[in-house]
């Protein structure tokens, strides 16, 4: 039987099944050369192609989570931040807890690594196919506000509450005005139950009263946001600060520095 190319490639193209359309003849040949039974080489071409459907979802995910930098826990230094239990985290890489419905926060004071590993650990639940997006505190609360007073609120906090998971970074650096905390507050209570956040703050738990401006708000939100939650608290001293500070010992071994620390 002979088979014209240009219909076999026709059909790949209607069955969308782009890896094997577009390395049809190197796989072929790949087929051949390792003397594939037909069950074999079908599941090579399908394995090509599921890997090269896994890689876009990765990337159109990735994209549309809006991570402002690329970190990843590979990246992250245990051993700089003990206060970080690695196992913990390696748990929570797996995203079990997105498939849960729980949520995790991360506190701790500023440059400890709080948005790098919610940027890592929302990586993680990307590449386990689910939809996640970043957002700041304040770009949040800026967007909600804005959407009421254009009367469009409530399509707003649909989008917000759509993806399974919803990183808020800096939570706490800026209180929120007592509008804004209602406004939050409506937020979080939709996504209740539907769907995870990662929270970073460099407030501990018992301060958030002075975030929202509202005691009676901040424990509602709280409520919500603690009930199947996995804290994690970072303590200790800068990142940036530790390296440079790193760096200038190792300086003073050599040559004497010309200014004090
Ligand atoms: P935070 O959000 O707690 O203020 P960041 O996550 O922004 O801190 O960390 C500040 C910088 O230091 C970032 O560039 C981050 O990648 C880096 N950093 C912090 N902690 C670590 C760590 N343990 N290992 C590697 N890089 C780190
Ligand atoms: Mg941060």
């Amino acid at each position: 039987m002979t088979v014209d190319h240009e219909h076999l490639v026709s059909m790949l193209t209607r069955l969308k099944l782009t890896a094997i359309r577009d390395n049809l003849d190197s796989f072929l040949d790949e087929a051949g050369r390792q003397d594939m039974t037909l069950r074999e080489a079908l599941a090579f071409l399908c394995e090509r192609e599921v890997a090269r459907k896994d890689e876009r979802r990765v990337r159109m995910g990735m994209s549309i989570a809006k991570f402002p930098a690329v970190r990843t826990l590979e990246d992250f230094d245990f051993d700089a931040q003990p206060s970080v239990d690695p196992h913990q985290v390696r748990d929570l890489a797996t995203s079990r807890w997105v498939a849960h419905g729980d949520n995790v926060l991360l506190l701790g004071p500023p440059g400890v690594g709080k948005t790098h590993l919610a940027i890592a650990l929302g990586r993680e639940v990307v590449h386990r196919g689910y939809s996640v997006l970043f957002t700041t505190a304040t770009g949040l609360a800026a967007d909600l506000a804005k959407a009421q007073a254009a009367g469009r609120l409530d399509d707003k906090i649909t989008q917000y509450a759509k993806p399974r998971l919803l990183v808020i970074d800096e939570l706490g650096y800026l209180p929120f005005e007592v509008e804004s905390a209602h406004l939050f507050f409506q937020l979080v209570s939709r996504r209740y139950g539907r769907g995870s956040l990662l929270v970073t703050s460099n407030k501990a738990v018992g301060e958030w009263g002075t975030i929202f401006n509202d005691p009676v708000v901040a424990t509602a939100i709280l409520d919500r946001m603690l009930h199947h939650s996995h804290v994690i608290t970072i303590k200790g001293e800068s990142y940036r600060l530790r390296e440079k500070r790193r760096s200038g010992l190792l300086q003073k071994a050599g040559p004497a520095p010309a200014s004090p620390e």
